[in-house]
């Protein structure tokens, strides 16, 4: 049976710091851009400002994209702000496929802007009837006359109201392709919402007879499958570094509340089962963090190969957040429970991670699979 042993490398410890510092700088803004539905103006200028784009962004065919990198700086701005966090992590998702398997001028056109914040990138992927079982999308590309057109409905796509292009996946013939449609051209809407529990720039974008170059194709004609996963790889992992920053985020709010706050003449973490909800958090936190970085460590070396792990840190994590931040508002009482207070926020950003990147039933099936594989 395989174990995890971790410490983290001194790079990424200085690359946590920095993210936290730019996260921090930024603290006073979290409520309003939380509550965004278009990308938030100081969110985004802090966050090209930081340069820390470059992270999650792969410019080059030689380069890689280091998941601990990524789940470190998630790790920072998870506990902040969900914006900032889905900003840095979607620039990095929706451009990943382009970056590995796109035409030529397509990268060089997008990705240096994707890089500087200039273009917003967004991976579409679901459909309204389609959620989880993306071999049932009905999204179609076809080629005609040197070009491609592309039918269908793509929903629920994060920061679809700003973006730039979008990596649309399509049916083809009997297989599946990645096609990269810019957002303003003929033939594609965009429709922002539906309003969610944790606001969220979120959208529809409607494909109507959209023709783009036959070069927009993303790989292989019918090759969608195997640069999604990648892409999956790659980044599930550093959703689960976003909720071990949230878990933490919340801790430390109670911790403040808890022993700040007297009732029965001593503080309210000293009173009935509220160390051991106190202690509880603490044990549950470090348990996803430890295995959110060893699962980030075996991405960066082998992603699709190591799979298995991020999906185990992505519902070990959120999972854990969860509990952590329903507890929090717990052992806060009422004031947990106060519209616009950090922990009120927290515990509502919360709430998608357990659904979003791979619901956690689907990846605890998958991981069963895995398990009972025969050898
Ligand atoms: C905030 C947010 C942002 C998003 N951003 C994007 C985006 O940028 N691009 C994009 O393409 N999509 C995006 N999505 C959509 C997201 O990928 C889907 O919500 C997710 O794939 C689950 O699909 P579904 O919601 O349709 O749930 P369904 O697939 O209908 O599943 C419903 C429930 O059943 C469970 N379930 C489904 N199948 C199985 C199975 N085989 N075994 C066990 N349990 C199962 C699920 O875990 C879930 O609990 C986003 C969603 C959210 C909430």
């Amino acid at each position: 049976m395989e174990t995890v042993t971790f410490d983290l490398p001194a790079r990424h410890q200085e690359l946590r710091e920095r993210a936290r510092k730019v996260a921090d700088d930024v603290r006073w803004r979290a409520g309003v851009a939380d509550a965004a539905t278009d990308v938030d103006p100081v969110m985004r200028d802090a966050l090209r400002a930081s340069g820390l784009v470059e992270l999650a962004v792969r410019t080059g065919a030689d380069e890689v994209v280091d998941p601990l990198a990524v789940t470190v700086v998630r790790e920072a701005f998870g506990g902040v702000s969900a914006h900032l966090d889905s900003l840095f992590a979607m620039q990095g998702i929706g451009s990943y496929a382009l970056a590995v398997a796109g035409g030529a001028r397509a990268q060089r056109e997008w990705l240096p802007r994707v890089v500087a914040l200039d273009a917003i990138a967004a991976l579409g992927l679901t459909e309204p009837g389609v959620g989880s079982d993306l071999k049932a999308i009905t999204t179609t590309v076809r080629a005609e006359g040197g070009e491609l057109v592309v039918d269908g409905r793509k929903s629920f796509i994060t920061n679809a109201p700003a973006a730039a292009f979008v990596t649309v996946l399509a049916k083809e013939g009997d297989g599946y392709s990645l096609v990269l449609v810019p957002t303003g051209i003929p033939g594609v809407t965009v429709e922002s919402g539906p309003d969610l529990i944790a606001p969220h720039v979120i959208g529809d974008v409607v494909l109507d007879g959209v023709r783009v170059p036959a070069d927009a194709r993303v790989g292989e004609p019918g090759q969608a499958f195997p640069l999604v996963l990648q892409t999956l790889a790659t980044f599930r992992v550093s959703v689960a570094g976003s909720a071990v920053g949230l878990a933490q985020a919340a801790l430390d709010e109670a911790v403040a509340h808890t022993t700040s706050r007297e009732q029965f003449g001593t503080t309210l973490a000293r009173l009935g089962p509220l160390p051991q909800m106190l202690g509880t958090c603490w044990t549950e936190i470090e348990q996803a963090r430890l295995l959110t970085y060893a699962a980030a460590t075996r991405a960066g070396a082998d992603p699709v190969g190591a799979l298995h792990w991020s999906s185990m840190a992505k519902v070990a994590a959120t999972e854990a957040a969860a509990r952590v931040v329903d507890r929090c508002v717990q052992m806060m009482g009422r004031f947990g429970i106060v519209t616009g207070s950090t922990i009120e926020r927290l515990y509502r950003n919360a709430r998608p991670m357990r659904i979003y990147e791979g619901g956690n039933e689907v990846l605890l099936g998958q991981l069963a699979k895995t398990l009972t594989r025969p050898t």
